[in-house]
C-alpha cells in the first residue's frame, strides 16, 4: 500500500528541502536566544508563522519537578571600551559576546582585572566560545584569544545592559492529530543564541518535518516540542505528565547539519521500537551511520529517559556534540551547516514517520503459550513454499511479539526477516485468527 507520506518520501529533494531549511535556520541566526526571554519567543514566534504551533509561558518561581523556573533574562546592549575609547568587543557584532545570563553591569576596570571576567579559547584562537552562566549570577565576555592577546594595558569601560527579572520560560508546541490518540514525540531545543549547527538545524529540520506530515493523512498523532535545553524539557514534562501514556516512542533531534555521517543514539531501553525503526530507516535512505548505546548525558533525552518518566527516545544527531572543533564556538555558524545535511536528515526522520505509518501493531489471540499451529493446518497452509521452514519461523516471531506494542517493521528487524515476508505471513495468522490488529491506547 503506497500512502500519501511515501509517496512524499519517493519525490523527496534532500538539496531543494535542504535549501529552505537553511533559509530557516539564516532567519534564526541573529536572535539572541537563552533559556528564557525575548529570544525564544521571537524564534518561535517565527516558527508559528507556518505552523500551528502554541506559545507556552510559565512564570518564574514555578516549581518543575526538582527545579524552579528561573529569573527571565534579556540583553539589549553589551560593549568593551579601550582606554582610547574605541569599542572592542561589541554585541551587535555577536551575541556570543555575552556571557549568556550575564547580571547587568556597567564599570572600568584595568585590562589585568577585567581578564577575570573575559573568556576565550587559547587552543582555538580565533574563535569565540559560547559560554552561558544560568544558574549562578554573574557576568562576563567571551571574545577570541587572538583579540585578548591584541588589547593594550589600561583602562577599560564596561556595559552589559541586560535584565534578570521575574517574567518567565518560554517553550512552543506543535500538535497534529492523527486517527489514533498514540503520539509520536520529537524534541529540539531552542536556547541557543547564534549557533548554527546546535541546535538551529534541528529547530529547522523538526519545523519542516512537521509541515510536512500536516499535509498527509496520519494515522498518530505527533507533537513537536521546542523547548530550552534541560530546564525547558523538564517543564514540558512536569506541566504534561497526565499525558505522557499517550507518547509511543520519541526522537530527540540535534546536530544534523554538518557534514558528519549520522549518530543514532538508543533509548535507554536500548530495543524499543523506535531503536529498530530509525536504524532501519537509516540504512533505506543509504545513510552513513553509527549506533551508540544510551547514556545519561547528552540533550534532552536524558529527560525523557528519566527513570519517573521513562519514555522511548532516542536521539539522532551527526557527529556528537563535542567532538566537532566549531562546537560552542563561532565557528558552528551558518556556513557549518549544509542543505544536503539538513535534507538528509528529514528524508531519515520522514522514512522513520513511514515506518511507524506503514506498519500495523498486532496482538495476539492465543497470548498464553504458543498457539497449537499443526491443529489449525497451518504449517500446510504455509506449505509448498521453498522457503516453509523461514515462514514458520516469521509465525513464531510475529506470534510472540504480537503484544500490541510491536509494529511489523519492529518484528522485521529484530527476526532479521525481511519485512515484506513478516508482513505477508501476518496476513496468514490474521486470517486464521491468532492474531489482530491492536487498538491504540
Ligand atoms: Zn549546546
Amino acid at each position: 500500500m503506497t500512502t500519501e507520506l511515501d509517496r512524499l518520501i519517493e519525490s523527496f529533494h534532500a538539496q531543494r528541502a535542504g535549501r529552505a531549511m537553511h533559509a530557516l535556520a539564516t532567519d534564526l541566526f541573529p536572535i539572541c536566544r537563552s533559556i528564557t526571554g525575548d529570544g525564544v519567543r521571537a524564534t518561535l514566534r517565527r516558527l508559528r508563522a507556518d505552523l500551528p504551533l502554541e506559545i507556552h509561558e510559565v512564570s518564574t518561581g514555578t516549581p518543575v519537578f526538582d527545579w524552579k523556573i528561573p529569573k527571565e533574562w534579556n540583553v539589549r546592549d553589551a560593549w568593551i571600551k579601550a582606554p582610547d575609547g574605541s569599542k572592542v568587543v561589541d554585541f551587535a557584532d555577536s551575541n556570543l559576546h555575552v556571557l549568556n545570563y550575564s547580571r547587568p553591569v556597567h564599570g572600568r576596570l584595568p585590562l589585568f582585572e577585567l581578564k577575570a571576567h573575559l573568556y576565550t579559547l587559547p587552543d582555538q584562537p580565533d574563535v569565540i566560545p559560547y559560554k552561558t552562566s544560568y544558574y549562578e549570577e554573574t557576568w562576563g565576555f567571551c571574545l577570541s584569544h587572538a583579540q585578548i592577546q591584541a588589547l593594550p594595558e589600561g583602562e577599560y569601560e564596561y556595559l552589559i545592559d541586560s535584565s534578570l527579572d521575574d517574567g518567565a520560560l518560554t517553550y512552543g508546541e506543535v500538535y497534529l492529530k492523527g486517527r489514533e490518540t498514540d503520539e509520536v514525540l520529537f524534541s529540539a531545543h531552542i536556547c541557543h543564541p547564534s549557533l548554527a549547527n546546535d541546535n538551529l538545524s534541528a529547530v529547522a529540520v523538526l519545523h519542516h518535518l512537521a509541515q510536512a506530515l500536516r499535509e498527509v493523512d496520519r494515522t498518530w498523532s505527533y507533537r513537536f516540542v521546542f523547548a530550552p535545553g534541560t530546564i525547558g524539557a523538564i517543564t514540558w514534562l512536569s506541566q504534561n505528565e497526565a499525558r505522557l501514556s499517550a507518547i509511543r516512542c520519541g526522537l530527540v533531534v540535534a546536530g544534523v547539519g554538518d557534514r558528519g555521517g549520522f549518530t543514532y543514539k538508543r533509548s535507554r531501553r536500548g530495543d524499543a521500537e523506535i531503536d529498530l525503526l530509525v536504524e532501519r530507516a537509516l540504512r533505506e535512505s543509504k545513510q552513513r551511520y553509527e549506533a551508540i548505546d544510551f547514556s545519561p548525558d547528552g540533550y534532552d533525552e536524558r529527560q525523557y529517559n528519566s527513570p519517573g518518566i521513562g519514555l522511548s527516545v532516542g536521539r539522532l544527531s551527526r557527529t556528537p556534540y563535542g567532538s566537532y572543533p566549531e562546537y560552542h564556538t563561532s565557528a558552528d555558524n551558518l556556513d557549518f551547516i549544509h542543505p544536503e545535511a539538513l535534507g538528509g536528515a528529514l528524508e531519515v526522520l520522514l522514512r522513520v514517520c513511514a515506518l511507524l505509518e506503514n506498519s500495523p501493531r498486532f496482538e495476539s489471540l492465543v497470548p498464553r503459550g504458543e498457539p497449537q499451529l499443526g491443529r489449525r493446518g497451518l504449517y500446510s497452509a504455509l506449505g509448498g513454499h521453498r522457503d516453509t521452514d523461514l515462514r514458520e519461523r516469521a509465525m513464531l516471531w510475529i506470534l510472540n511479539y504480537s503484544d500490541g506494542e510491536h509494529c511489523l517493521a519492529d518484528i522485521a528487524e529484530r527476526s532479521g526477516f525481511p519485512l515484506d515476508l513478516i508482513e505477508d505471513v501476518a496476513c496468514v495468522l490474521e486470517q486464521n485468527q491468532l492474531v489482530r490488529r491492536a487498538k491504540s491506547a
